[in-house]
């Protein structure tokens, strides 16, 4: 569609300045709670990337020559940007996503500010490897900026996973131009105008709005990008792979999931119940790592199941901006029919509701937004569709077990490997479980306790490569081994 001047327009930022888009044309943006349009954004093509890319490029040399207390120094300023605007910051992603504004404050905009202080720290502490000679020379490992480098990321933490990629690249040297998805532009937006106030230096941080399937795949294979470090779907992530599997750049695939937590009879149920209606509700059951299967010791089945369903018929799905809201709006209204489609098919599939399963109307201005119930189904097969594939919204399915072979059965048995949250007591069994489960992560008696410089990502269709702390900073470098002769060397005590 053609700009509106009475629409709220999120641009591109490019080289260090607001940029329309070269084609004029611009794309609707959705307040989910209210489902109707209160913003437009730019939709790119192939010319608002070569644009991107070349400011990229141009500040490349100025950017990984800087020291890297002064690349620091660059993103504390970015975070404290940022932090003082948080409100701001919150207020937006809310409207922008439909997530509580409680959560958006508390979660999503602290941590994109603990992303730039926690990066800029591991700027100035990174370091290589030495390896002396055995009497013959010395190796030394330079690790080097790659360039310019291409973060695309997904609508569910907009801002949070945004900034989880771009940090760590700058950090590191590169040049970046970042992609917020088309659904959630909104922050992105405002990171772009926050770094042209600081005067972060042109070209460094390049903001690119549009669709995947034009500005992304552009960008994913413009041969002057040298890195891709994706989040999203495994269907997109699989696509990047192919596009650019002949490039041979670095890629980091962050992919979906079909997380189960396990739950033994000798754990703490109530914490349990609590701490997995959090897990499976948190954003609308919006995040790669909610728990949309919990598998439960038999013994303890109907006493785990009846407290969690209780549990859950106290959520408030509601306003956003209502302090008492537990959920907020689904992202979109097709992702909202996406996952009414997956409680259609959880009934054909035999399962039985135990709560939720319906969209929730609300009183004016909320009567046209794109509420569910959080739901909870049990009677399900470990194998059907609802148990194997992503739903990616308020919805979890409870099954019983009976044995710690069967659990893993259960839990390994998607093709899925993000994350796991097992609950027990016996510390033998936690050991031995989370060496045999196939996931990325195996959170123990807790779920999302989240520390940035733990290795981060899943196995099988879930990702490829890890983010966070040093294995992030590794990712964004590429390593040169030097090697030093030393005549007349001798290794002395
Ligand atoms: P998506 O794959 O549709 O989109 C993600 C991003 O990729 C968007 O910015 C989109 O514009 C872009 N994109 C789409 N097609 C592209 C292409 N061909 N080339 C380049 N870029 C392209 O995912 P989504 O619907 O935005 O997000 C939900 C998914 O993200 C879920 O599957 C969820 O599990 C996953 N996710 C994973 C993690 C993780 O850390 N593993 C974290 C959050 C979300």
């Amino acid at each position: 569609m053609n700009a509106s001047s009475d629409l709220l327009s999120f641009k591109n930022y490019i080289d260090g300045q607001a940029a329309v888009p070269a084609s004029g044309q611009y794309l609707p943006v959705y307040e989910p709670a209210r489902g109707v349009q209160y913003a437009q954004h730019a939709d790119s093509t192939v010319l608002d990337v070569d644009a991107a890319v070349a400011a990229a490029d141009r500040a490349r040399r100025g950017w990984a020559s800087m020291p890297a207390e002064q690349r620091a120094d660059w993103l504390r300023r970015i975070a404290d940007g940022i932090e003082a605007r948080l409100e701001e910051f919150a207020a937006a992603e809310s409207r922008d996503s439909g997530k509580p504004l409680a959560l958006a404050r508390s979660v999503d905009i602290p941590r994109a500010v603990s992303n730039f202080r926690f990066f800029a720290a591991q700027a100035e502490l990174f370091s290589s490897e030495c390896h002396e000679g055995n009497g013959r020379g010395l190796n030394y490992t330079l690790r080097q900026p790659l360039g310019a480098v291409a973060c695309i990321s997904p609508w569910n933490l907009p801002l949070y996973l945004l900034t989880w990629k771009i940090a760590p690249a700058l950090a590191a040297g590169n040049t970046v131009v970042a992609k917020p998805s088309e659904i959630t532009p909104c922050t992105a937006w405002m990171l772009g105008q926050l770094c042209a106030q600081i005067g972060l230096p042109a070209g460094v941080l390049n903001l690119l709005q549009g669709r995947g399937a034009e500005a992304g795949s552009k960008l994913v294979t413009h041969p002057r990008i040298k890195a891709v470090s994706f989040t999203g779907s495994t269907a997109t992530g699989s696509a990047i792979a192919s596009s650019t599997a002949t490039q041979f750049k670095k890629l980091s695939l962050e992919m979906g999931g079909k997380n189960a937590a396990i739950v033994f009879a000798d754990c703490d149920i109530e914490l349990a119940v609590e701490e997995l209606v959090r897990g499976a509700f948190n954003n609308q059951g919006q995040i790669c790592l909610c728990m949309s299967r919990i598998l439960v010791e038999r013994s303890i089945w109907t006493q785990f199941r009846d407290a969690y369903v209780a549990r859950v018929k106290r959520l408030k799905v509601g306003n956003p901006t209502d302090p008492q809201s537990n959920l907020g709006a689904i992202v979109s209204e097709q992702h909202m029919e996406k996952v009414l489609s997956y409680i259609a098919l959880a009934h054909e599939e035999g399962g039985r509701l135990l709560c939720g399963g319906e969209r929730v109307e609300l009183p004016a201005p909320f009567d046209r937004g794109w509420f569910i119930a959080p739901t909870v189904f049990d009677q399900l097969p470990y194998n059907c569709r609802v148990n194997q594939e992503e739903v990616f919204g308020p919805f979890t399915a409870l099954m019983p077990f009976d044995d710690e072979q069967q659990a893993l059965s259960f839990a390994n048995g998607t093709v899925y490997g993000l994350a796991t949250s097992l609950w027990t007591s016996d510390l033998n069994r936690a050991h031995r479980m989370a060496a045999e489960l196939e996931s990325g992560i195996v959170w123990i008696n807790c779920w999302m306790l989240r520390d940035l410089r733990t290795p981060f990502g899943g196995v099988k269709h879930s990702g490829v490569g890890r983010e966070g702390g040093l294995d992030a900073m590794r990712f964004f470098t590429e390593q040169k081994n030097v090697c030093i002769k030393i005549m007349g060397f001798s290794a002395r005590a």
